[in-house]
């Protein structure tokens, strides 16, 4: 074998597409699924404690994706790198699209990067799964078929030391209508505290999937944003799965 197909050895597809025939209006994104991390990276110098955080991944949110996905037959979009390596819901020229630091844990794999292995990055990770959700939402454009995209994440309980009160948000920019109204049937589903742009707010220079996938296209689009405590568990991946297909339903 020679050393090239060795490298790319554990570089799984970028992208795996669930549900793609799904009949829903809805299309899932859930881009931070994943921590995975080709061995040729070395871990970015991390230490695998590190790379179990939130810092790598958004913990639960794609068993909740996954779960959504079969109860809405919804295609789902799910990324297989960990957002450490290249975020996929950042523009590239974000200076955080590889983050040299996350909340408080420097980077060391992604410091003096070479303009050759933040292009490996590009080509590989973030330009085919882009590629497969504007594919999928050409199709869709061209069969007229209605279209709303929901992008699922999860937020650290705290954040530099601060205690975040919300056990949800929803994100949203253009899309008020849509955004407002899924707080208020999410509210009357949970009976929870669900913020509107918390704990974050959309914004095209640090978003991607929303201003990109969704307003350039004129389609609706919000971002979820679960507390991870609420789905560090199969339990309540599920009971988070069901609150929101109740609410988009
Ligand atoms: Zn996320």
């Amino acid at each position: 074998m020679s050393t090239l197909q060795s490298k790319f050895d554990d570089w799984p597809e970028p992208v795996e597409v669930l549900n793609d025939g799904g009949r829903s209006d809805i299309v899932l994104i859930c881009e931070h699924a994943s921590n995975h991390i080709p061995e040729c990276f070395d871990g970015l110098g991390l230490e695998d404690i590190e790379l179990e955080r939130h810092i790598a991944w958004d913990i639960g949110a794609e068993s909740v994706s996954r779960s959504l996905s079969a109860l809405l037959d919804a295609p789902c979009f799910i990324g297989k790198y960990s957002r450490l390596l290249i975020d996929l819901n950042r523009p590239i020229e974000s200076a955080t699209s590889i983050p040299v630091r996350s909340e408080a844990t420097d980077v060391p794999g992604n410091v003096h990067l070479s303009p050759g292995d933040r292009q490996l990055r590009i080509d590989r990770i973030f330009t085919p799964f882009q590629a497969a959700v504007s594919a999928h939402l050409d199709r869709r454009e061209k069969d007229r078929r209605p279209t709303k995209i929901v992008a699922i994440h999860s937020f650290t309980p705290v954040f530099l030391g601060e205690a975040r009160p919300w056990d949800a948000g929803i994100l949203f920019d253009k899309s008020a209508e849509f955004g407002v109204d899924l707080i208020d049937r999410l509210k009357r589903v949970t009976g929870l505290n669900i913020g509107a742009n918390v704990p974050y707010v959309i914004e095209r220079t640090s978003d991607y999937a929303i201003p990109v996938h969704g307003e350039d296209r004129g389609l609706d689009a919000v971002l979820v944003e679960i507390r991870q405590d609420l789905i560090g568990s199969a339990d309540g991946q599920a009971r988070w799965a069901d609150h929101l297909f109740r609410s988009l339903t």
